[in-house]
């Protein structure tokens, strides 16, 4: 019997996925780590910081060099999304937004035109993005929105209000899904570009939230805000068909987050265990501590391994529906349970401000919601394994 390899499998990381991700960590041990803790208490929104992530490549990273981007794969997204989020998710969760949903979606459905006009602009950081589905009443059932634009001449007019939306105060510039046809149709829904300061489009109430505090979270409002058909993206009543591309990719990089936080806190778990003494010996060296960081390590590895191969089904330009939502999903869960996990090697003191577990422990529950929470990850996949 022959047993066939596949010429390409490889799991070492290649020189520039390397390079990429040790630029990252430097830039996240420099310029984010001093600061983690007060950006979480005063829940700021550091933009400068995101300014020097873009001067680093970090915002424009699936652009085109053409375009004024980093013109890297989804292999090295995954390696500076996580190597940021092992210091601060929030920060992770803002630059997976940027440039998953906000800049990719422009990327991906805007004409030349468009894309020449938004996207260096994006890919440097000069301007900050957001993206804008969810609303009050509709999140996992995103279909059901509520926001209209309608058709005016040559113009489109927005009323309505999308909630939770990351940058909806600092965003420069955002991608708004609105009703254009009959509620409950797939086609009823269009993409649009919105610039700060058009007449009619403001910022509503900012989240105080549990985690991902330095991460901005706020409403967009849309009172009669009037925009050029020019800011249409793609064809009238793509927009819904859209959002769930954009959020095919989206969800490798809250699996690269999740992946980020997961290695921060086991890392953090697997250090304190061997310093802290109980009854004689340091509690690395009980079975109960040693197995939960066993069972830490296997799962980060597999959830690690999902992404990869979702990334390289996305470079290649195949499908991610269903390995991107089993990633996003399976990476995400594992966050949580390895947070959770590291603040019981901590005791008392991961209870505590003290030590970076608690963070983690907040900011990890963020990962099963944001983009399509668990249950919806599973009627993704559902779909798929059942059609
Ligand atoms: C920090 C943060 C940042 C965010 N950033 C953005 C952003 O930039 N842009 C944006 O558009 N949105 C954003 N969101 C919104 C996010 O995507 C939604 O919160 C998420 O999709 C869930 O929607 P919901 O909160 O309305 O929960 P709901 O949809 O009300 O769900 C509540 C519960 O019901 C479950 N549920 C719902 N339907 C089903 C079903 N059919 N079967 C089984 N269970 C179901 C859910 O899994 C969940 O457990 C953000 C959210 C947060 C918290």
């Amino acid at each position: 019997m022959v047993i066939e390899t596949p010429n390409e499998m490889s799991f070492d990381y290649s020189e520039t996925q390397k390079m990429v991700a040790a630029s990252a960590k430097e830039f996240a041990e420099q310029h984010i780590r001093p600061f983690v803790m007060e950006w979480d208490e005063e829940q700021t929104f550091p933009v400068e910081v995101f300014k020097k992530a873009g001067e680093m490549g970090f915002m424009g990273v699936l652009v085109p060099v053409e375009l004024g981007g980093s013109g890297l794969g989804y292999h090295e997204y995954i390696s500076i999304i996580e190597e940021i989020s092992k210091v601060d998710p929030s920060i992770g969760l803002s630059v997976a937004a940027h440039n998953s949903l906000c800049t990719n979606h422009i990327l991906t459905f805007g004409n030349k035109d468009q894309k020449e006009k938004w996207i260096p602009k994006l890919a440097t950081a000069e301007w900050i993005g957001a993206w804008g589905l969810t609303e009050h009443n509709t999140g996992s059932d995103a279909g059901g929105m509520n926001t209209t634009a309608i058709k005016e001449g040559d113009s489109w007019v927005l009323n309505g209000a999308k909630n939770f939306i990351t940058h909806g105060k600092s965003g420069d510039i955002s991608v708004v899904i609105a009703r254009t046809g009959e509620k409950g149709d797939s086609r009823g829904m269009t993409a649009f570009v919105i610039e700060k300061g058009t007449p009619g489009f403001s910022s509503g109430k900012k989240e105080n939230k549990l985690g991902m505090r330095a991460s901005e979270t706020a409403e967009l409002v849309f009172d009669n805000c009037r925009i050029p058909d020019a800011n249409r993206l793609g064809e009238v009543g793509e927009g819904f068909i859209q959002s769930m591309k954009i959020l095919d990719g989206g969800r490798i990089s809250i699996g690269a987050l999740s992946l980020g936080i997961a290695k921060g806190a086991y890392e953090a778990a697997l250090q304190y265990s061997k310093e802290r003494v109980q009854f004689g010996k340091p509690i690395s060296q009980f079975q109960g501590i040693s197995f939960k960081l066993a069972d830490m390590a296997t799962e980060i590895e597999a959830a690690e391994l999902l992404l990869h191969k979702s990334a390289f089904l996305k470079n290649e330009g195949r499908s991610v529906t269903k390995l991107g939502a089993m990633a996003k999903m399976f990476a995400s869960e594992v966050c949580v349970k390895v947070a959770n996990e590291a603040v019981q090697i901590h005791g008392g003191y991961g209870y505590t401000k003290d030590y970076p577990v608690e963070k983690f422990y907040r900011d990890s529950k963020l990962c099963t919601i944001g983009e399509g929470t668990t249950e919806i990850q599973k009627i993704v996949i559902a779909r798929h394994i059942l059609k």
